[in-house]
Protein backbone atom coordinates (compact mmCIF):
# COMPACT_ATOMS: atom_id res chain seq x y z
CA UNK A 1 0.00 0.00 0.00
CA UNK A 2 1.45 3.28 -1.00
CA UNK A 3 1.67 5.97 1.68
CA UNK A 4 -1.25 7.58 -0.01
CA UNK A 5 -3.38 5.02 0.36
CA UNK A 6 -1.85 3.66 3.53
CA UNK A 7 -2.90 6.87 5.57
CA UNK A 8 -6.31 7.39 3.80
CA UNK A 9 -6.96 3.56 5.10
CA UNK A 10 -6.34 4.52 8.73
CA UNK A 11 -8.38 7.26 8.30
CA UNK A 12 -10.96 5.73 7.52
CA UNK A 13 -10.55 2.63 10.39
CA UNK A 14 -10.33 5.67 12.62
CA UNK A 15 -13.68 6.52 11.44
CA UNK A 16 -16.64 6.60 13.61
CA UNK A 17 -18.25 3.82 13.89
CA UNK A 18 -21.98 4.76 12.70
CA UNK A 19 -23.32 1.12 14.08
CA UNK A 20 -21.80 -0.58 16.88
CA UNK A 21 -23.64 -3.92 18.21
CA UNK A 22 -22.26 -6.31 20.93
CA UNK A 23 -23.58 -9.95 21.05
CA UNK A 24 -26.56 -9.47 19.97
CA UNK A 25 -29.39 -12.02 20.92
CA UNK A 26 -33.00 -12.55 19.55
CA UNK A 27 -34.89 -15.46 20.57
CA UNK A 28 -38.51 -15.68 18.80
CA UNK A 29 -41.39 -17.84 20.29
CA UNK A 30 -42.70 -18.75 23.67
CA UNK A 31 -42.87 -23.12 23.18
CA UNK A 32 -40.37 -23.65 20.27
CA UNK A 33 -37.79 -21.26 20.33
CA UNK A 34 -35.61 -19.56 17.36
CA UNK A 35 -32.37 -17.92 17.71
CA UNK A 36 -32.88 -15.68 15.27
CA UNK A 37 -29.64 -14.10 16.14
CA UNK A 38 -27.11 -15.62 18.25
CA UNK A 39 -24.60 -13.52 19.59
CA UNK A 40 -23.80 -10.73 16.67
CA UNK A 41 -21.25 -7.93 16.90
CA UNK A 42 -20.85 -6.05 14.17
CA UNK A 43 -18.81 -2.66 13.69
CA UNK A 44 -20.02 -0.17 10.97
CA UNK A 45 -18.12 3.03 10.46
CA UNK A 46 -19.73 6.35 9.39
CA UNK A 47 -20.07 6.42 5.79
CA UNK A 48 -19.17 2.62 4.53
CA UNK A 49 -21.29 0.23 2.08
CA UNK A 50 -21.53 -2.64 3.56
CA UNK A 51 -23.23 -5.71 2.09
CA UNK A 52 -24.93 -8.79 4.20
CA UNK A 53 -24.98 -12.38 2.76
CA UNK A 54 -26.25 -15.49 3.94
CA UNK A 55 -29.20 -18.33 3.55
CA UNK A 56 -32.77 -17.45 3.70
CA UNK A 57 -33.44 -17.59 7.42
CA UNK A 58 -30.03 -16.74 8.61
CA UNK A 59 -30.99 -13.67 10.52
CA UNK A 60 -30.21 -10.70 8.11
CA UNK A 61 -33.52 -9.18 8.44
CA UNK A 62 -33.45 -9.37 11.88
CA UNK A 63 -30.37 -8.26 12.73
CA UNK A 64 -31.73 -4.63 9.98
CA UNK A 65 -34.91 -4.64 12.61
CA UNK A 66 -32.72 -4.47 15.56
CA UNK A 67 -30.10 -1.77 14.08
CA UNK A 68 -33.32 0.04 12.67
CA UNK A 69 -34.74 -0.30 16.21
CA UNK A 70 -38.16 -1.84 14.33
CA UNK A 71 -37.81 -4.61 17.44
CA UNK A 72 -35.54 -5.28 20.35
CA UNK A 73 -33.17 -7.77 21.14
CA UNK A 74 -33.40 -10.31 23.73
CA UNK A 75 -30.09 -9.31 24.78
CA UNK A 76 -27.07 -7.56 23.64
CA UNK A 77 -26.40 -3.85 22.96
CA UNK A 78 -27.10 -1.59 20.02
CA UNK A 79 -25.18 1.83 19.44
CA UNK A 80 -26.44 3.61 16.39
CA UNK A 81 -25.11 7.12 15.68
CA UNK A 82 -23.39 7.49 19.69
CA UNK A 83 -27.06 6.31 21.30
CA UNK A 84 -27.74 2.76 22.69
CA UNK A 85 -31.18 2.09 21.61
CA UNK A 86 -31.95 0.25 24.78
CA UNK A 87 -31.96 4.23 26.05
CA UNK A 88 -33.74 5.89 23.62
CA UNK A 89 -37.04 6.99 24.19
CA UNK A 90 -39.12 8.02 21.42
CA UNK A 91 -38.10 5.12 19.15
CA UNK A 92 -40.75 6.67 16.36
CA UNK A 93 -38.84 9.79 16.58
CA UNK A 94 -35.23 8.21 16.72
CA UNK A 95 -36.15 6.26 13.10
CA UNK A 96 -37.53 9.40 11.58
CA UNK A 97 -34.38 11.09 12.01
CA UNK A 98 -31.58 8.80 11.47
CA UNK A 99 -32.59 5.67 9.93
CA UNK A 100 -33.95 5.43 6.20
CA UNK A 101 -35.70 2.05 5.36
CA UNK A 102 -35.76 0.34 1.52
CA UNK A 103 -37.19 -3.25 1.43
CA UNK A 104 -37.56 -5.70 -1.40
CA UNK A 105 -41.36 -4.52 -1.93
CA UNK A 106 -41.11 -0.76 -2.09
CA UNK A 107 -44.11 -0.03 0.00
CA UNK A 108 -45.27 2.80 -1.35
CA UNK A 109 -48.76 3.84 -1.30
CA UNK A 110 -50.40 2.90 -3.85
CA UNK A 111 -52.79 6.19 -3.87
CA UNK A 112 -50.44 8.74 -3.78
CA UNK A 113 -47.83 10.09 -6.13
CA UNK A 114 -44.54 9.92 -6.52
CA UNK A 115 -43.48 13.09 -4.97
CA UNK A 116 -46.40 12.85 -2.09
CA UNK A 117 -44.64 9.56 -1.46
CA UNK A 118 -41.30 10.82 -0.68
CA UNK A 119 -43.15 13.25 1.18
CA UNK A 120 -44.73 10.74 3.28
CA UNK A 121 -42.07 10.85 6.27
CA UNK A 122 -41.06 14.25 6.35
CA UNK A 123 -44.80 14.89 7.80
CA UNK A 124 -44.38 16.36 11.39
CA UNK A 125 -40.72 17.20 10.45
CA UNK A 126 -41.26 20.04 7.86
CA UNK A 127 -43.42 22.24 6.71
CA UNK A 128 -45.58 21.61 3.53
CA UNK A 129 -43.52 23.77 1.01
CA UNK A 130 -39.90 23.13 2.29
CA UNK A 131 -41.68 19.08 1.92
CA UNK A 132 -42.76 20.14 -1.30
CA UNK A 133 -39.19 21.50 -2.04
CA UNK A 134 -37.02 18.53 -0.94
CA UNK A 135 -39.00 15.94 -2.66
CA UNK A 136 -38.90 16.87 -5.57
CA UNK A 137 -35.07 17.96 -5.22
CA UNK A 138 -34.84 14.04 -4.04
CA UNK A 139 -36.81 12.58 -6.60
CA UNK A 140 -34.28 14.51 -9.29
CA UNK A 141 -31.44 13.04 -6.97
CA UNK A 142 -32.39 9.32 -8.08
CA UNK A 143 -33.38 10.22 -11.83
CA UNK A 144 -36.97 10.53 -11.29
CA UNK A 145 -37.40 14.43 -11.98
CA UNK A 146 -40.18 13.55 -14.65
CA UNK A 147 -41.82 11.40 -12.78
CA UNK A 148 -43.23 13.25 -9.84
CA UNK A 149 -46.50 13.14 -10.41
CA UNK A 150 -47.09 9.65 -11.26
CA UNK A 151 -48.62 7.17 -9.49
CA UNK A 152 -47.05 3.95 -8.11
CA UNK A 153 -48.97 1.81 -10.91
CA UNK A 154 -47.97 4.02 -13.47
CA UNK A 155 -43.58 3.38 -13.10
CA UNK A 156 -41.98 0.33 -13.75
CA UNK A 157 -40.89 -1.85 -10.83
CA UNK A 158 -37.19 0.16 -11.05
CA UNK A 159 -38.77 3.47 -11.00
CA UNK A 160 -40.68 2.28 -7.88
CA UNK A 161 -37.38 1.28 -6.44
CA UNK A 162 -36.05 4.91 -6.55
CA UNK A 163 -38.90 6.30 -5.52
CA UNK A 164 -38.24 3.76 -2.38
CA UNK A 165 -34.58 4.89 -2.39
CA UNK A 166 -35.59 9.07 -2.06
CA UNK A 167 -38.09 8.40 0.58
CA UNK A 168 -35.59 6.71 2.52
CA UNK A 169 -33.82 9.47 2.26
CA UNK A 170 -36.17 11.83 3.20
CA UNK A 171 -35.24 13.22 6.25
CA UNK A 172 -31.26 12.64 5.90
CA UNK A 173 -31.01 9.97 7.89
CA UNK A 174 -27.25 9.07 9.09
CA UNK A 175 -27.98 5.55 7.97
CA UNK A 176 -30.32 3.49 5.32
CA UNK A 177 -30.99 -0.09 5.78
CA UNK A 178 -32.02 -1.73 2.68
CA UNK A 179 -33.53 -5.36 2.93
CA UNK A 180 -32.70 -7.59 -0.58
CA UNK A 181 -34.22 -3.82 -2.35
CA UNK A 182 -32.90 -5.81 -5.76
CA UNK A 183 -34.66 -8.96 -4.79
CA UNK A 184 -38.15 -8.26 -6.93
CA UNK A 185 -35.96 -6.31 -9.59
CA UNK A 186 -34.37 -8.39 -12.75
CA UNK A 187 -30.84 -8.20 -12.71
CA UNK A 188 -30.10 -5.01 -14.84
CA UNK A 189 -32.49 -2.91 -13.20
CA UNK A 190 -30.91 -4.22 -9.44
CA UNK A 191 -27.44 -3.17 -10.41
CA UNK A 192 -28.95 0.26 -12.02
CA UNK A 193 -30.30 0.50 -7.90
CA UNK A 194 -26.91 -0.30 -6.90
CA UNK A 195 -25.15 2.29 -8.35
CA UNK A 196 -27.61 4.53 -7.52
CA UNK A 197 -27.17 3.52 -3.90
CA UNK A 198 -23.18 3.96 -4.42
CA UNK A 199 -23.50 7.22 -5.79
CA UNK A 200 -25.74 8.50 -3.10
CA UNK A 201 -23.52 6.60 -0.56
CA UNK A 202 -20.16 8.80 -2.43
CA UNK A 203 -22.04 11.84 -2.45
CA UNK A 204 -23.83 12.53 0.86
CA UNK A 205 -21.86 10.23 2.43
CA UNK A 206 -24.73 8.31 3.67
CA UNK A 207 -23.78 4.92 5.51
CA UNK A 208 -25.12 2.02 3.73
CA UNK A 209 -26.21 -1.75 4.95
CA UNK A 210 -27.55 -3.66 2.06
CA UNK A 211 -28.60 -7.23 3.07
CA UNK A 212 -28.51 -8.96 -0.88
CA UNK A 213 -28.50 -13.09 -1.82
CA UNK A 214 -27.02 -11.55 -4.85
CA UNK A 215 -23.29 -11.83 -5.15
CA UNK A 216 -23.03 -9.43 -8.12
CA UNK A 217 -25.04 -7.17 -5.97
CA UNK A 218 -22.27 -7.28 -2.33
CA UNK A 219 -19.21 -7.05 -4.77
CA UNK A 220 -20.00 -3.93 -5.17
CA UNK A 221 -19.59 -2.90 -1.22
CA UNK A 222 -16.69 -2.36 0.23
CA UNK A 223 -17.41 -5.05 2.50
CA UNK A 224 -19.24 -7.97 2.72
CA UNK A 225 -20.39 -9.80 5.88
CA UNK A 226 -21.90 -13.25 5.93
CA UNK A 227 -24.09 -14.67 8.54
CA UNK A 228 -25.27 -18.05 9.26
CA UNK A 229 -27.81 -19.45 11.58
CA UNK A 230 -27.65 -16.62 13.39
CA UNK A 231 -24.23 -15.61 13.48
CA UNK A 232 -21.38 -13.33 11.50
CA UNK A 233 -19.59 -16.50 10.09
CA UNK A 234 -17.41 -14.58 7.13
CA UNK A 235 -16.03 -11.10 6.38
CA UNK A 236 -14.91 -9.78 3.12
CA UNK A 237 -13.36 -6.59 2.27
CA UNK A 238 -13.59 -5.98 -1.19
CA UNK A 239 -10.60 -4.44 -3.16
CA UNK A 240 -11.20 -1.22 -5.90
CA UNK A 241 -11.22 -2.85 -8.61
CA UNK A 242 -7.90 -1.30 -9.86
CA UNK A 243 -6.26 -2.82 -7.16
CA UNK A 244 -8.02 -6.15 -7.58
CA UNK A 245 -6.97 -5.55 -11.24
CA UNK A 246 -2.96 -5.26 -9.82
CA UNK A 247 -3.33 -8.15 -7.36
CA UNK A 248 -4.20 -10.19 -10.47
CA UNK A 249 -1.04 -8.98 -12.82
CA UNK A 250 0.86 -9.46 -9.83
CA UNK A 251 -0.26 -12.95 -9.90
CA UNK A 252 0.94 -13.53 -13.76
CA UNK A 253 3.99 -14.52 -15.01
CA UNK A 254 5.06 -11.47 -16.08
CA UNK A 255 4.23 -9.82 -12.55
CA UNK A 256 6.52 -12.33 -10.77
CA UNK A 257 9.27 -11.88 -13.74
CA UNK A 258 9.10 -8.03 -12.62
CA UNK A 259 8.85 -8.88 -8.50
CA UNK A 260 11.57 -10.77 -9.10
CA UNK A 261 13.69 -8.68 -11.31
CA UNK A 262 14.00 -11.27 -14.13
CA UNK A 263 15.25 -10.04 -17.61
CA UNK A 264 12.72 -11.14 -19.92
CA UNK A 265 11.77 -9.62 -23.38
CA UNK A 266 9.40 -7.73 -22.85
CA UNK A 267 10.54 -5.67 -19.99
CA UNK A 268 14.27 -5.24 -21.19
CA UNK A 269 12.35 -2.79 -23.99
CA UNK A 270 11.11 -0.73 -20.86
CA UNK A 271 13.32 2.00 -19.19
CA UNK A 272 14.65 1.15 -15.94
CA UNK A 273 12.89 3.50 -14.58
CA UNK A 274 9.54 2.69 -15.44
CA UNK A 275 10.38 -0.95 -14.47
CA UNK A 276 11.06 -0.17 -10.98
CA UNK A 277 7.81 1.97 -10.96
CA UNK A 278 6.00 -0.83 -11.99
CA UNK A 279 7.96 -3.13 -9.48
CA UNK A 280 7.12 -0.82 -6.29
CA UNK A 281 3.65 -0.76 -7.36
CA UNK A 282 3.19 -4.19 -7.20
CA UNK A 283 5.13 -4.99 -4.43
CA UNK A 284 2.23 -2.76 -3.09
CA UNK A 285 -0.61 -4.76 -3.56
P1 LIG B 1 -33.29 -13.81 6.76
O1 LIG B 1 -33.68 -12.38 6.62
O2 LIG B 1 -31.83 -14.05 6.78
O3 LIG B 1 -33.97 -14.68 5.74
P2 LIG B 1 -34.78 -13.64 9.23
O4 LIG B 1 -34.03 -12.68 10.04
O5 LIG B 1 -36.02 -13.17 8.58
O6 LIG B 1 -33.81 -14.34 8.18
O7 LIG B 1 -35.18 -14.87 10.16
C1 LIG B 1 -34.27 -15.54 11.01
C2 LIG B 1 -34.99 -16.66 11.74
O8 LIG B 1 -35.94 -16.13 12.65
C3 LIG B 1 -35.77 -17.58 10.83
O9 LIG B 1 -35.66 -18.89 11.32
C4 LIG B 1 -37.18 -17.07 10.93
O10 LIG B 1 -38.10 -18.08 10.70
C5 LIG B 1 -37.24 -16.56 12.36
N1 LIG B 1 -38.15 -15.41 12.53
C6 LIG B 1 -38.04 -14.21 11.92
N2 LIG B 1 -39.01 -13.37 12.32
C7 LIG B 1 -39.76 -14.05 13.21
C8 LIG B 1 -40.91 -13.73 13.99
N3 LIG B 1 -41.48 -12.53 13.94
N4 LIG B 1 -41.41 -14.70 14.79
C9 LIG B 1 -40.83 -15.91 14.87
N5 LIG B 1 -39.76 -16.29 14.17
C10 LIG B 1 -39.21 -15.38 13.33
MG1 LIG C 1 -34.90 -11.44 5.18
Amino acid sequence: MSDRRGREWEEMVADRAIVETENLVKIYGDGTKVRALDGVSVRVSEGEFLSVMGPSGSGKSTLLNMIGALDRPTSGRALVNGQDLASVKDLDRFRARTVGFVFQLHNLIPTLNARENVEVPMVGQLGRGERHDRAEHLLELVGLEDRMDHLPNQLSGGQRQRVAVARALANEPALVLADEPTGDLDSETGAEIIELMQHLNEDLSTTFIVVTHDPAVARQASRILVMRDGKMVEEHRVGTPFEEDLAEFRRSGLGEAILERREIDFLESMAREKREALRSLLEQV
